[in-house]
């Protein structure tokens, strides 16, 4: 069974072309009956604080990408680098350089000056290591004739010839390992299978491969996937609206449909726009990952998202909302909201694009008296119509607390009025809910029982 991972750089966001890159090798993994890894690339000190790798684990908890074991930590597997490049020495596969950073300055203004290539040759490559002082960084004897091929289920064969690439690092003369040698080494422990990243590592898979071939041992599947770029089909960035995983969730959107339309960035199964994580799952094929990048588009995710807030159960759709106020940190539901408004869910659910969406319509679930109209309640509430409502109120006591009842009193009253239901409905959805934008006025009767309902209509028609 394939073994994926997600190796993400603690930047201090999670950003969607991450997030996507862990969704398809975690629907690739959990497709196969395999395993689905994480590891820290924190060898970069400045940007490595605990922060930063909190923000990698927040965004994949809420996408629902739990992986599989402990997170491994790159920085804490030196010594274990360090042992692989000492190895690499020992095989001949490596050698130690004791060319100081001026000296490989020289040589690559030297070889500028002939017009030649600058990759450096080191002149310790073919000095026998016995025979030189101690110390120094420990390179790869790379290959310089021929090529190396990187297999890509994505790209197809990408041929690299050896005689432009140099003799990299593996050990700094520090001690400390180079991250092109870390990589492998963890690839190779953790017993990844098939490396599914961004295309921006394809020019460093060529040197990967180098590693494997160097060692001996078998080189993973590769699919490097396109980078997402903005809706301008340029490279991704700030002016294009937001870059981090959080965003998206203090925006509203359900973590199911986040899935979805990251799924849709890049990969496509047919005509099939909308779908779960088990279709995913049984669908998601390397073979069908574009070889061009994805462009983002909020639009599609608005409408994304809104299919699945129409399909997804109300009491799921309450566990968003409880996640999403306290992500903006907003105040909990109290007992009493959360009752209504999951009583209130079946009405909020139409035309609902995000979370925000279903509680601005909800807000008559949420609010409590005396309800505070906003401006447009308020001008419905006009001296003409609170005078019906004082009416009305004492008309609807009597009634059973069922719909038939309700609408047969609201309408025989209306007619009795001499005014369309219609022009009744505004001044009962402002005294309801203290908004214009309501569920049905009848369905809001019933989610807040009759006392409430009373007790609102009383206090609008004061
Ligand atoms: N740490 C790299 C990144 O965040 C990923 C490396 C890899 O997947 O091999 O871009």
């Amino acid at each position: 069974a394939p073994v994926t991972r997600i190796a993400p750089s603690p930047t201090g966001i999670m950003h969607i072309g991450t997030a996507r890159t862990a969704l398809f090798n975690w629907a690739y993994a959990k497709g196969r009956g395999g395993r689905f890894l994480l590891r820290i690339e924190d060898t970069d000190r400045a940007r490595n604080t605990p922060e930063a790798v909190e923000a990698i684990l927040d965004g994949l908890r809420w996408l629902g990408l739990e992986w599989d074991g402990d997170a491994v930590s790159q920085s804490a597997r030196a010594p274990r680098h360090a042992e692989i490049a000492r190895e690499m020495l020992k095989k001949g596969a490596a050698y130690r350089c004791l060319s100081t950073q001026d000296e490989i300055a020289a040589f690559r203004e030297g070889a500028k000056a002939r017009g030649g290539s600058t990759l450096f040759r080191s002149p310790w490559r073919d000095v026998p290591d016995a025979e030189k002082p101690d110390g120094g960084a420990i390179r790869l004897r790379a290959p310089r004739e021929g090529e190396t091929v990187i297999r890509d289920a994505v790209q197809g064969d990408v041929r690299v010839r050896n005689d432009t690439l140099d003799d990299m690092v593996l050990l700094r003369a520090d001690g400390t390992p180079t991250y092109m040698l870390a990589v492998v080494v963890d690839d190779r422990d953790m017993g990844v299978t098939h490396v599914i990243r961004g295309d921006d590592h394809l020019t460093n898979a060529a040197r990967q491969v180098q590693v494997y071939a160097a060692m001996g041992w078998p080189v993973p599947e590769y699919a490097h996937i396109p980078l997402i770029h903005g809706p301008d089909g340029r490279k991704l960035s700030k002016r294009h609206g937001a870059l981090g995983v959080a965003e998206y969730r203090a925006m509203g959107f359900p973590a199911s449909a986040m899935r979805n339309y990251l799924a849709r960035l890049g990969w496509s199964h047919g005509d099939d726009e909308v779908f779960g994580d088990a279709q995913l799952i049984e669908w998601f094929d390397l073979a069908a990952v574009k070889a061009s990048p994805a462009r983002l588009d909020l639009q599609k995710l608005e409408a994304i998202s809104g299919r699945h807030i129409a399909m997804t159960a109300d009491a799921a759709l309450l566990h968003g909302i409880r996640d999403f106020l306290a992500a903006t940190g907003a105040a909990p539901l109290t007992e009493g909201q959360a009752d209504r408004l999951l009583a209130a869910m079946p009405h909020l659910k139409e035309r609902a694009k995000t979370y925000p969406d279903l509680l601005e319509k909800g807000h008559f679930a949420l609010a409590s008296r005396p309800v505070a109209p906003d401006e447009k309640a308020q001008k419905a509430l006009t001296p003409e119509a609170r005078g019906w409502l004082a009416e009305l109120t004492p008309r609807l006591r009597e009634g059973s607390w069922i719909r038939d009842d309700l609408e047969g009193i609201a309408s025989a009253f209306a007619e009795a009025k001499g005014i369309k239901f219609g022009k009744l409905a505004g001044p009962l959805r402002a005294a309801l809910a203290g908004r214009t934008v309501t569920p049905s006025v009848f369905d809001m009767m019933l989610v807040l029982g009759r006392e409430e309902t009373l007790a609102r209509l009383r206090d609008a028609a004061e």
